[in-house]
Order: structure tokens, then sequence, then C-alpha cells
């Protein structure tokens, strides 16, 4: 396999994913939400996405349920799970369909490890409170979502 593939796949592993990097040297960063949805899709405190061009990735095998949330904001996101065991893949806002957040605990174990650089938690107002310190003083951290300041 290519060095700039990244696999990953859900916990029963009917489904599995490739995203195909442009460059090979550099590694998606980490995004950590804290939102309220974020934490019952995922049924832990905060989820953790690489955010990547939505033509990047591609299902290559299985096909995973889609369950359309909608934010406070008015915009539909579309969630994607796998049907059999339940594990989020994906979650994408209508209104911005170039760029998928891929759940970062999918990826395939060896690709994992080298997504190791968080960059921004979003929703940091809804932050569970034993929830601190990640990734240390230069993460951005905002009360909204990513194109908030
Ligand atoms: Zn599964
Ligand atoms: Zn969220």
């Amino acid at each position: 396999m290519a060095q700039n593939n990244l696999t990953g796949a859900c916990l029963c592993r009917n489904i599995t994913y490739r995203i195909t990097l442009p460059d090979p040297e550099t590694y998606p960063k980490l995004i950590i939400c804290h939102c309220t949805h974020c934490k019952r899709y995922t049924g832990s405190s905060f989820s953790a996405n690489i955010i990547i061009p939505q033509a990047s990735f591609e299902y290559t095998k299985g096909t995973p349920n889609l369950y359309t949330d909608s934010s406070k904001r008015g915009v539909q996101v579309l969630r994607e799970f796998c049907p059999d065991c339940g594990t989020p893949f994906t979650s994408r806002s209508s209104d911005d369909e170039e760029v998928v957040a891929v759940k970062s605990g999918t990826l395939d174990d060896e690709y994992r490890v080298k997504c190791s650089e968080l960059e921004m938690e979003i929703y940091y107002h809804r932050k569970d409170g034993w929830v601190d310190g990640l990734g240390g003083e230069e993460v951005k951290r905002v009360d909204g979502s990513m194109g908030d300041s």
C-alpha cells in the first residue's frame, strides 16, 4: 500500500475505508469536538476527528447507514455509522460538501498513531469537567464551530 493512503474500519470490520492524502509527508491534525451531539454520537465525552477533503475518502467494503442530524444553527449534519456494530465513521455538514470529519479512532492502528497532533478543540464551552489539558497550550480552543473564533 502506498504511503499516502490511510485505512480504517469499524469494530466488526464489515465496513472498511481508505483515505488518499495529497501529501504523503503530512498527516491530518486532530480536531476535538466537545459538542453535546458528539458526546451522544460517540458515547464518550468528545469526538476526535481528522478533517479531510470529501473526495479523498472512499469506502472499500460495506455500506454505512446514514443518520441525518441537525445542528442548532439549522444545518444538517450527516452522520455515517456501521449498521452492524454501531461504530461512527464520519460527520459532514450539509453547508460544506467539500470536507468530511472522520472519527480518528476508526483508523487502523499504524495510521492512527501517525495522526497524533492536536490542532483545535471546538465547542470548548461544552467540555466535560474532567477533560483538561489535551494537547498543551498551543492548541486553539473555540466555543463554537471551526469557523468561529
Ligand atoms: Zn461494524
Ligand atoms: Zn460535535
